[in-house]
């Protein structure tokens, strides 16, 4: 068999060498608890303080505001629960299209959940119609991962402001706090939380060149959450356990590596070349999602009458990876809550495959990729 053409990056990224070479000292040399006494031990909190101010630096942010977390799961939840538990009368409100470590949290308090139009993006305005005077926490993912929507988080975060003030004026108890699920778009956007104007944000080192299990929730100064790992204090008493250091480490070289270096515009390349060669010999493939607020990597296609499961496999058995929905919600087979959202009936839902490009792919990978899938979706009809 040829090369191995790997098209899941919105699942996993290789781990960058640079980020590996980062990580390895704490893996033998600097093993030791970065909260005890000794000398040798002082080096390794120094090390983890540092990765903290490099992210707070790239998120223009401040250290106190970053709490390391195990991947965005744990962040999404933290940020979710972490808030909620303060205002357990509150409501919360989620896109519909969220990743379910979004949703799953958010559906165990008062919650409702803000409808997207046939592209997957939010209107301000539906979203202002659901606003009432007790909700606390709106919870909305910049960039869709299933379809690359990018929603218009400048904007709401300014409607959000409008609303804060008027409540201040009503003596209103409640704060209005915006929260955004980043992992997607940490790779190509800006995420510098001024300018995004979010209180809160989930991050992923897995999906950005760094290791999986890695990331941080950025809480700006002034939130009120309550932890939900309690014990020793760590994290500000957010998350307690010994910090994993090369973890923190590594995310922190691959976070400022994606924010500084982003390749948005090669990856966007590859992804439309295979969009259009995929389009020229499969005229019926349907692209989903909007084409203009769209995040580069991802490639969402449905091409009637094929059955998904069984063309990925074959992609597979002939060297091309990628995936039916979502690979992060490890055993459902349930239709995406994402494609039915946009109005996909089942039988689309059933014959949709998402290819997710990344900067180590390239041009000859795109072609051959979109050929393959042509050649079986014939072969399916
Ligand atoms: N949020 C989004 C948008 C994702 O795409 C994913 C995983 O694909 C997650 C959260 C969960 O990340 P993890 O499984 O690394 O915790």
């Amino acid at each position: 068999m040829s090369k191995l053409i790997y098209l899941d990056n919105a699942a996993a990224t290789p781990i960058d060498p640079e980020v590996l070479q980062a990580m390895l000292p704490f893996f033998s040399d600097k093993f030791y608890n970065p909260s005890a006494a000794y000398l040798a031990a002082k080096d390794v909190k120094t090390a983890l303080n540092k990765a903290r101010q490099k992210i707070a630096n790239t998120l223009g942010a401040r250290p106190s505001e970053i709490i390391f977390t195990a991947g965005a799961t744990e962040a999404n939840n933290l940020a979710i629960q972490g808030v909620m538990r303060k205002f357990p009368d509150g409501e919360v409100l989620v896109c519909a299209i969220e990743h379910e470590s979004v949703l799953a949290p958010a559906s165990t308090f008062k919650s409702k959940k803000i409808p997207v139009d046939d592209k997957g993006m939010i209107k301000s305005s539906n979203l202002l119609e659901l606003i009432n005077d007790k909700t606390v926490l709106i919870s909305i993912g910049y960039v869709n991962n299933e379809l690359g929507a990018i929603q218009p988080l400048g904007e709401i975060a300014d409607m959000l402001k409008k609303i804060r003030s008027k409540r201040l004026k009503k003596d209103n108890k409640y704060p209005l706090y915006l929260h955004t699920d980043a992992a997607q778009a940490t790779n190509y956007l800006d995420i510098h939380v001024s300018r995004l104007g979010v209180n809160l944000m989930s991050l992923n080192g897995g999906k950005i060149f760094g290791p999986k299990q890695s990331g941080a929730l950025y809480v700006q100064s002034g939130v009120t959450i309550e932890p939900l790992i309690l014990g020793g204090g760590q994290e500000f008493n957010l998350r307690s356990g010994t910090e994993n250091v090369a973890a923190c480490v590594g995310f922190a070289e691959a976070l400022e590596m994606a924010q500084t270096e982003r390749h948005s515009q090669t990856v966007e390349k590859l992804r439309d070349c295979f969009e259009e060669n995929l389009q020229k010999l499969v005229p019926r493939a349907v692209i989903n999602g909007s084409r203009k607020n769209r995040a580069p990597h991802i490639s969402s296609i449905t091409i009637a009458g094929i059955d998904n499961e069984r063309i990925m496999m074959e992609l597979d058995e002939n060297g091309v990876m990628c995936a039916v929905g979502s690979a992060c919600s490890a055993s459902s087979q349930e239709p995406s809550h994402v494609l039915s959202a946009i109005g996909l009936s089942k039988q689309q839902i059933y014959s949709t495959l998402r290819f997710s490009f990344g900067r180590q792919n390239d041009q000859k990978e795109a072609i051959t990729a979109a050929q393959l899938l042509a050649k079986l979706s014939a072969d399916n009809r």
